[in-house]
C-alpha cells in the first residue's frame, strides 16, 4: 500500500524542509560539512609565495605589490590600484586623502557589513544610514532623493543636514554580496546633491554592470581582499581609482607620508602604516590570475541554486540584477515570510545538517555602537535582515579550477 502524501519527507509549507531538500540535490550531505566561502589555494599560490621568499621581501618594498596593483587595475579597468591592509583602510584611507572626516557625515547604508561604517568613523565622520532597495540590496535612489529634499540644504561650501548642522560630504554605496548598486542614478544624484561618491566594492571584485560605471562611478572604489572574499590576501585591500595624483596621494598617505629620500627621515603629514605586505600581494597575484576560472565555477554554482529554487514556495533566489553580470560572491534567497523566528529556525537547522548558511547583516541602526547615528526610516534594511539567507558559495563546491 502506498500513501500519496508520504513521498516527501517534509510539508512544502515548511521553509526549514524545502530549503534542506534543495541543498541536498545540490550538495550532498555526506559531503559536507559545507562552509559559507572557502578560498581556494593552490600551486600558483604556492609558486608566487615561494618566490618572495626566495628574493627575500616579504614587506611592502617589494615588487610583487606593485605587480599585484597593476594587475588589479586591469581586471577593474581603472587607471591605478593602490593595495593596502583591509579594505576598511581602505575606506578609511580614501576619505582621508579626499579630504572628507572630521564634522563630516558620510550616507550609506544600514544594511551593510560592519566595516562600512566603522571606516568612515575611523575617518573622523558620522555615518549617516539610508535605506535599501528590494532588487540589488543597494542604497534606493529614489528614497534617498527624496530624503535630502526633507533634511539637506546646498550652500556654496557643501551640502549641510538642517538637522545636525554638520556637512553632509560623501555617499558610499554598497554593492551587496556581489549585485552592483544602481550606479547610474547614485552618479546623478551625488552630482545634483554636490556629494563625492565613493564605493564600497568589497564585495564586488570580477563583477559588472551595464553601464561600465562599477569602481568608476566617482574618484574611487575600494575592494577587500579578506579570507571570505572572492579573492583573498590573506587579509588586505585596495583602492581603484582613474585619478593619478590621488593614487599617489594615496600611496604616500598609506606609507607614513615619508618623503623620498636614501637615509633622511622627513615626513610631511600625519601618515598611516596601511601599505600591504608583499607576501600578501603575492598571494593576491595568484588569486587574480585565477579569478576568471572561479567566477566561472561560482557562475555555474548560481545557475544550480536559480533553477533549484525556481519553483521553491517559501523562497525566491536573489538573482543578479538585469543586465549586469553579477559575481555571485554570495549566493543569497530570500524567505518569502518576514518573520525572524522562522530564518533563525531555518539556520539551526541547517546547521545542524551541515550547511555553514549565515543571515545577512544585522542592520547597522540596530546595533548598540551606531543606535545614536542619523538616519532616514529603514523599513526595507529590516525587512530584508529578517529575509536574506546566505548559501554556501565556495568556487571548489562546482568541481576543481580547471586553470591549475
Ligand atoms: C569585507 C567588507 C569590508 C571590509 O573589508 P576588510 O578587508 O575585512 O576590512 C567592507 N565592506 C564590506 C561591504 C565588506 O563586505
Amino acid at each position: 500500500m502506498t500513501i500519496a502524501s508520504s513521498t516527501s519527507p517534509t510539508s512544502p509549507r515548511d521553509p526549514s524542509g524545502e530549503i534542506l531538500d534543495i541543498l541536498r540535490g545540490i550538495l550532498p550531505e555526506g559531503n559536507g560539512p559545507y562552509a559559507l566561502h572557502e578560498p581556494e589555494l593552490t600551486s600558483v599560490e604556492r609558486n608566487l609565495i615561494c618566490q618572495v621568499l626566495d628574493e627575500g621581501f616579504v614587506s611592502y618594498a617589494g615588487r610583487q605589490v606593485g605587480l599585484f596593483e597593476k594587475a588589479l587595475a586591469a581586471a577593474c579597468g581603472t587607471k591605478r590600484a593602490v593595495a593596502v591592509v583591509s579594505g576598511t583602510a581602505a575606506i578609511e584611507v580614501t576619505f582621508r586623502a579626499l579630504g572628507i572626516g572630521d564634522g563630516d557625515e558620510v550616507l550609506c547604508p544600514a544594511l551593510t557589513f560592519v566595516a562600512t561604517a566603522n571606516a568612515i568613523t575611523h575617518a573622523g565622520a558620522t555615518p549617516h544610514f539610508v535605506d535599501s532597495n528590494e532588487n540589488d540590496f543597494g542604497i534606493d535612489p529614489d528614497r534617498l532623493e527624496a530624503y535630502l529634499e526633507r533634511i539637506a540644504e546646498i550652500k556654496p561650501n557643501g551640502t549641510f543636514n538642517r538637522v545636525s548642522g554638520r556637512r553632509m560630504a560623501a555617499i558610499l554605496p554598497v554593492h551587496i554580496f556581489g549585485h552592483v548598486g544602481q550606479l547610474t542614478a547614485l552618479r546623478e544624484l551625488a552630482e545634483r546633491w554636490n556629494l563625492t561618491l565613493v564605493e564600497d566594492a568589497a564585495e564586488a571584485f570580477g563583477s559588472r554592470d551595464r553601464d561600465g560605471l562599477l569602481f568608476r562611478s566617482g574618484p574611487a572604489a575600494t575592494l577587500s581582499f579578506n579570507g571570505n572574499k572572492i579573492v583573498t590576501t590573506g587579509g588586505g585591500g585596495a583602492i581603484l581609482t582613474d585619478d593619478e595624483e590621488l593614487a599617489d596621494r594615496l600611496c604616500h598617505l598609506t606609507t607614513t607620508a615619508k618623503v623620498r629620500h636614501p637615509w633622511h627621515f622627513n615626513h610631511d603629514a600625519i601618515g598611516f602604516n596601511y601599505r600591504m605586505p608583499n607576501l600578501n600581494a603575492a598571494l593576491g597575484l595568484a588569486q587574480v590570475q585565477r579569478l576568471p576560472d572561479m567566477l566561472a565555477r561560482k557562475r555555474a554554482l548560481a545557475v544550480r541554486y536559480r533553477a533549484a529554487f525556481a519553483n521553491a514556495l517559501n523562497w525566491t533566489f536573489s538573482d543578479e540584477p538585469d543586465g549586469d553580470e553579477s559575481n555571485f560572491w554570495l549566493n543569497a534567497v530570500r524567505l518569502k515570510t518576514d518573520d525572524a523566528e522562522d530564518l533563525d529556525r531555518v539556520l539551526a537547522d541547517l546547521h545542524e545538517a551541515g550547511y555553514s548558511c549565515r543571515p545577512c547583516w544585522t542592520p547597522m541602526h540596530l546595533l548598540e555602537i551606531y543606535a545614536a547615528a542619523p538616519r532616514d526610516e529603514l523599513p526595507v534594511s529590516e525587512r530584508l535582515a529578517k529575509q536574506l539567507l546566505c548559501l554556501p558559495s565556495s568556487p571548489h563546491l562546482m568541481g576543481p579550477p580547471s586553470d591549475v
